[in-house]
């Protein structure tokens, strides 16, 4: 059984993506791939997942401060370049 930490995008609405990604980065994009995917049918529909962490033997846990950080600097820097490349 593998320590490493995966993360997994999850929403109570929209379900969990089914992935274990290994980088934070990687779910990230899955989020954004969805929130997209939700956008493209119009008529106000989002999408709620958000970037989980699963540890093995103990389900999910929230993201340390640290990780939280990470994330909303990715975030950033995905909208960044989603503007930039308009
Ligand atoms: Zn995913």
């Amino acid at each position: 059984m593998s320590n490493r930490r995966t993360y997994e995008a999850r929403g109570s609405v929209r379900g969990a993506c089914g992935h274990s990604h290994v980088t934070l980065r990687a779910a990230v994009a899955c989020c954004e791939k969805d929130a997209n995917g939700c956008a493209s049918l119009g008529g106000g529909a989002y999408s709620d997942r958000v970037v989980t962490l699963r540890t093995p033997g103990n389900g999910w846990d929230e993201l340390t401060p640290d990780e939280i950080a990470n994330l909303e600097s990715e975030y950033m820097s995905a909208r960044v370049r989603k503007e930039r490349g308009k």
